[in-house]
């Protein structure tokens, strides 16, 4: 008997001559990524082109899992942006409503926005069971641990956390409820608490955060990391130490380059890296999660290792290990970019609205949910326009 030499396209999608960095897998190189329907079906070298129904030729780019911004506005707010229109275009396949919802409104949440977007829309859930809608956040009547717990353990499937935010009164009772709930569903905490004199930054995270809970905006000017001559203040290695995890929360007032580069060149780098994306932050500073990776890039990071705080840990972070990777079977959610080169300004933004020059920018030349290009700025995944078939006489 003869085999017969196959030509049969098995592959729907080929991502071919890319650097894919895949840190859950330790991949970092010049491989071939395909794809069949929803899921990744194989990372390799030279997988041929005749093999795959679509060829997306990356060369010189940069193929990594799809985003996932643990700390994003979807719902709930003034200014919360939709995720498809806001997120995909930048590579962004996951992304997690910082405490928009609580108790009360999260199921208005999931049947508007959740349910009807494209990529992977999770919550955490506030602390407040009105979340961040009307006089926010300061109802002390409105904190239930307890009804808390009970919607996480209800909707396991999207509500990955707890989030305490923007208290102003002077007490730990909005924070120590928020941690209870998060223990009692079994998910961490993300808080957003600027210091006062009754509530040090130094006694939140050495005495009321757990291991795993998350510090959001931490190079922000009002939570200062750092002291008059930018030094890091000894207790958040201490922090980091026994467990708090430091997540960037871009937003339209929490990021300063001076705190940020002090930081990382002392070695405090953060755990995952977001953007608080709204529609102020996107207008102020373009808070992508590109371009805040841009900036880390831009204060000495390493581009994998951006990568990895972009992708896999956030999804480790919020218990979807399915996510922020490019394993075999795997769902295929992955970014394609580019590491533009020219003369670029960057911005921060707080009590200083400063540049930062730099010479490198990254670009999100595509994105694919779940094995669908959803996002092709220079149409890679498409054929010639001179392949356009006449046209129809019969339309005459
Ligand atoms: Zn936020």
């Amino acid at each position: 008997m003869v085999a017969e030499k196959t030509t049969e396209r098995i592959y729907d999608l080929l991502l071919k001559g890319g650097r894919v960095i895949d840190p859950a897998n330790n991949v970092d190189g010049l491989f071939d990524v395909a794809i069949v329907g929803r899921f990744i079906a194989l990372v390799d070298k030279d997988i041929s082109p005749d093999l795959a129904r679509t060829v997306a030729d990356v060369t010189g780019l940069v193929v990594t899992p799809g985003l996932i911004d643990i700390h994003a506005h979807f719902f709930g707010i003034k200014g919360g942006v939709l995720p498809d229109a806001h997120c995909l275009p930048q590579g962004t396949t996951t992304g997690v409503d910082a405490g928009g919802s609580g108790h009360r409104t999260f199921d208005e949440f999931n049947d508007t926005i959740i349910t009807q977007s494209l990529m992977n829309v999770f919550a955490l859930i506030n602390i407040v069971g009105k979340g961040m809608i009307g006089e926010p956040e300061q109802d002390l009547e409105d904190m239930d641990a307890e009804l808390t717990a009970a919607k996480i353990n209800q909707r396991p499937d999207r509500i990955v956390g707890v989030k305490v935010a923007h208290y102003m009164g002077p007490g730990w009772e909005p924070l120590d409820r928020g941690v209870q709930a998060a223990e009692d569903g079994g998910v961490f905490l993300m808080v957003d608490q600027s210091p006062i004199h009754t509530r040090p930054m130094k006694e939140m995270m050495l005495d009321h955060l757990r291991p795993g809970d998350m510090v959001t905006h931490c190079y922000a000017l009002s939570k200062p990391m750092t002291d008059v001559d930018d030094k890091v203040k000894p207790y958040f290695f201490e922090a980091r130490d026994r467990g708090v995890k430091f997540d960037v929360g871009h937003g339209s007032g929490s990021f300063s380059f001076r705190i940020a580069k002090a930081a990382i060149e002392q070695g405090l780098l953060p755990d995952t890296v977001s953007t608080d994306m709204h529609e102020p932050s996107i207008m102020f500073n373009q808070a992508t999660m590109p371009e805040t990776m841009t900036k880390l890039l831009a204060l000495g990071m390493d581009l994998a290792d951006i990568v990895k705080r972009s992708t896999w840990d956030p999804a480790i972070a919020i218990g979807h290990p399915e996510l922020g990777n490019l394993g075999q079977t795997a769902l295929a959610d992955i970014a394609v970019f580019e590491i533009a080169e020219g003369d670029f300004g960057l911005t921060d933004n707080g009590t200083a609205h400063r540049v930062f020059p730099t010479d490198k920018r990254i670009v999100c030349q595509m994105t694919i949910k779940g094995g669908r290009v959803v996002w092709d700025k220079n149409g890679k995944s498409r054929e010639s326009w001179t392949a356009t078939p006449p046209t129809n006489p019969a339309l005459a």
